[in-house]
């Protein structure tokens, strides 16, 4: 294989209200949460993983949904509820249809979940770890020690924001940033080889990463998860609705666009961008 291919795999859809994505007032989080915000201004968004095939290894970036939330691939209020918990399902709703799940879309493609070398969470959020289970068989599933940190800070918000379910039963190995890139110069590199770089980008949550694939002559792709959720984010600056750090957020998103505009950034890919659709991106190496 002369290709590092990245899958973009259309994972379900989140419901949130249109503050989350794009809060430039710095409105309250009651506000971005969606306590009385109008039905017109909520909107679905779509959810998306981003699986790599890379001459060193099959690697997954988040899980998506639990298929335990949509178990018919419609929305099912009452099972949203037993898997976030009420308050969360209230900020945020979503569902999968049929062959949406995530190991439905990897065996769409004739990839076992066991036969992934990793599977990289770059936050723990509902929306990215939820569908954990479905890929616990995985050889390696990572995370960056501030993230797992910050999940398991038991704040008010944070109570709301993470339940451990989601992960008590899987082998999740947390990793400490050893290299310097990114707007924090925090990286992890993945493969020691620098073709698949995880760069702490914290201010949505302490812990997020966002992905940088890089092939032959410096093209890289970005996936950025939810650093920003289109590219409305970074082209004007405008910060999303959720967020540990506003300032930390800011400077990640600074850093995302720089990295964006570069001639060597091939596509900057997020994880609720509506603009995207499922397809494949190919760096040489
Ligand atoms: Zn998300």
């Amino acid at each position: 294989m002369d290709k590092i291919k990245i899958h973009a795999l259309r994972c379900g859809q989140v419901r949130t209200t249109k503050y989350l994505p794009f809060n430039p007032d710095n409105k309250a989080l009651m506000t971005v949460a969606g306590f009385l915000v109008p039905q017109k201004d909520w909107a679905w968004s779509p959810v998306y993983c981003y699986y790599i095939e890379h001459l060193n290894g099959k690697v997954l970036i988040d899980t998506a949904w639990s298929r335990r939330m949509s178990p018919d691939g419609v929305e099912d209020k009452k099972a949203e509820i037993r898997e976030l918990g009420f308050m969360l399902y209230t900020l945020n709703q979503g569902y999968t249809p049929k062959g949406e799940a995530i190991d439905e879309q990897l065996d769409a493609l004739g990839v076992k979940t066991s036969e992934l070398d990793y599977v990289v969470l770059t936050h723990l959020d509902c929306d990215h770890a939820c569908g954990l289970h479905q890929v616990a068989d995985a050889k390696r599933i990572i995370v960056s020690e501030d993230e797992m940190k910050y999940a398991n800070t038991r704040t008010p918000k944070n109570i709301m924001r993470y339940k451990k379910r989601w992960w008590k039963d899987v082998p999740i190995s947390q990793f400490a940033f050893n290299g310097h890139e990114g707007p924090f110069y925090e990286s992890f590199d993945l493969f020691g080889d620098g073709s698949i770089q995880l760069i702490h980008i914290p201010g949505h949550c302490a812990g997020l990463v966002c992905v940088k694939i890089t092939g032959k002559d410096g093209k890289f792709v970005l996936l950025t998860s939810d650093g920003a959720y289109s590219h409305k984010n970074w082209i004007d600056l405008v910060l999303p609705g959720i967020h540990a750090d506003r300032k930390k957020q800011l400077e990640s998103l600074e850093w995302i666009r720089e990295m964006s505009m570069n001639s060597n950034c091939v596509e900057s890919l997020l994880t609720h961008d509506p603009n995207v659709k499922p397809h494949i991106v190919e760096l040489d190496v």
